[in-house]
C-alpha cells in the first residue's frame, strides 16, 4: 500500500502504532486535538528509535527513515485525506469515536481501511453512525504495540470480509501476529486476561497464597512471561476494574470484581503507576 496511513490520537498507543507503521515504510500523519499531546507523541516516537538503536533492534539508517516517514499535525482533515488506511486511538469513549470517524468518512478516500484501537467498545456501536461500516474494523494492538506482536482484528456484523483480510494482511506486513475475533465484550483477550486477574485477586482475597506465589504458580506452571497480579499492576487496577465492571455488565456475574480490587482501587493503590498495587515499587 502506496497511501499514507493516518493515526488518529499521539498518546500511549497512537504513538506507537505510527512508530510501526512509519518503520514499516509507510508515511504516517499523527493526528491529535492537542499540539502538546502531539509533540509528547512525536518526542515518544523518537526516544522509543533511540532506545531500539541502543539496544541494536533497530539500524541508524531504519530509524532516519522512520522519522522522515513521519508527520504530525493537528488538522484532522488533511490527517486523513488521501490516505489508505485511519488508525484510531483516542480515549475509550464511543461517541467521540463516532463523531470522529464521522468526519472521517467525509475526508478520507471511500476505500480507506477504518481501524479503532479500542480494547472494549462495539465495534458494531462505534460503526453504527457511518455510511460505510462494511469498511470499519477493530484492530486491537497491545501496549506497546512496537514491541508486543499480537493484533486482535476485530470483526462487528457490517465489517466485510475484504475488510478483514485487509486488516489481517497489513498487522502481518508490519510483523505481527493477527487473530480474527467476533465482536463481543472483551474480545478475546481482555476477556480471557480478566477472568484469570479476577480470580487471583479472589484468591488473594480467601488467603490461598500469597501475590508472589500465585504468580509463581501462572510463571512456573504455566509458562506464562508475567503472572496476573503483576501484570494487573502493570495494567493498572483502575483500569482492569473498570473492565471487569463492564464485563459483568455484558457477560455476568463471573467476572463481578472482588470487593479487594475494589478496595484497593478506592485506597489508590492502583499499581505500578502509583507505587503501590499487589507489590510495591520505587
Ligand atoms: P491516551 O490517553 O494515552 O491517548 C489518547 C490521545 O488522544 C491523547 O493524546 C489525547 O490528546 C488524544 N485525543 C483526545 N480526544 C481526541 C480527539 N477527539 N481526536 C484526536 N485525538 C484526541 O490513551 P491510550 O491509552 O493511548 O488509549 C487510546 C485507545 O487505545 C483507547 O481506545 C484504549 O482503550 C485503547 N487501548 C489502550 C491500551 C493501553 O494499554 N493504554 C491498550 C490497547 C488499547
Amino acid at each position: 500500500m502506496s497511501e499514507p496511513v493516518a493515526v488518529l490520537g499521539a498518546g500511549t498507543m497512537g504513538h506507537g502504532i505510527a512508530l510501526v507503521a512509519a518503520l514499516n515504510g509507510h508515511v504516517t500523519r499523527l493526528y491529535d486535538v492537542s499540539e502538546d499531546a502531539l509533540e509528547k507523541g512525536v518526542q515518544g516516537v523518537r526516544s522509543a528509535l533511540d532506545k531500539g538503536v541502543e539496544r541494536g533492534k533497530t539500524s541508524e539508517e531504519e530509524r532516519k527513515r522512520a522519522l522522515s516517514n513521519l508527520e504530525g499535525t493537528v488538522d484532522l482533515e488533511s490527517a486523513v485525506t488521501g490516505a489508505g488506511v485511519v488508525i484510531e486511538a483516542i480515549p475509550e469513549d464511543v461517541e467521540l469515536k463516532q463523531d470522529t470517524f464521522g468526519q472521517v468518512e467525509k475526508n478520507a478516500p471511500t476505500g480507506a481501511l477504518l481501524a479503532s484501537n479500542t480494547s472494549s467498545l462495539s465495534i458494531e456501536k462505534i460503526a453504527e453512525p457511518l455510511d460505510r461500516p462494511e469498511r470499519f474494523v477493530g484492530m486491537h494492538f497491545f501496549n506497546p504495540p512496537y514491541i508486543l506482536d499480537l493484533v486482535e482484528v476485530v470483526y462487528g456484523p457490517d465489517t466485510s470480509k475484504e475488510t478483514v483480510e485487509d486488516a489481517m494482511a497489513l498487522a502481518r506486513s508490519w510483523g505481527k501476529e493477527p487473530i480474527q475475533v467476533r465482536d463481543v465484550p472483551g474480545f478475546a483477550s481482555s476477556r480471557l486476561g480478566i477472568a484469570l486477574g479476577v480470580e487471583a485477586i479472589r484468591m488473594v482475597e480467601e488467603d490461598v497464597a500469597s501475590p508472589e506465589d500465585i504468580d509463581a504458580a501462572m510463571e512456573l506452571g504455566y509458562n506464562h512471561p508475567m503472572g496476573p497480579l503483576k501484570l494487573t499492576d502493570l495494567v493498572g487496577l483502575d483500569v482492569r476494574l473498570d473492565i471487569a465492571e463492564h464485563l459483568a455488565r455484558e457477560l455476568g456475574a463471573r467476572f463481578e470484581p472482588p470487593q479487594l480490587l475494589r478496595e484497593m482501587v478506592s485506597e489508590g493503590k492502583l499499581g505500578k503507576k502509583t507505587g503501590e498495587g499487589f507489590y510495591t515499587y520505587d
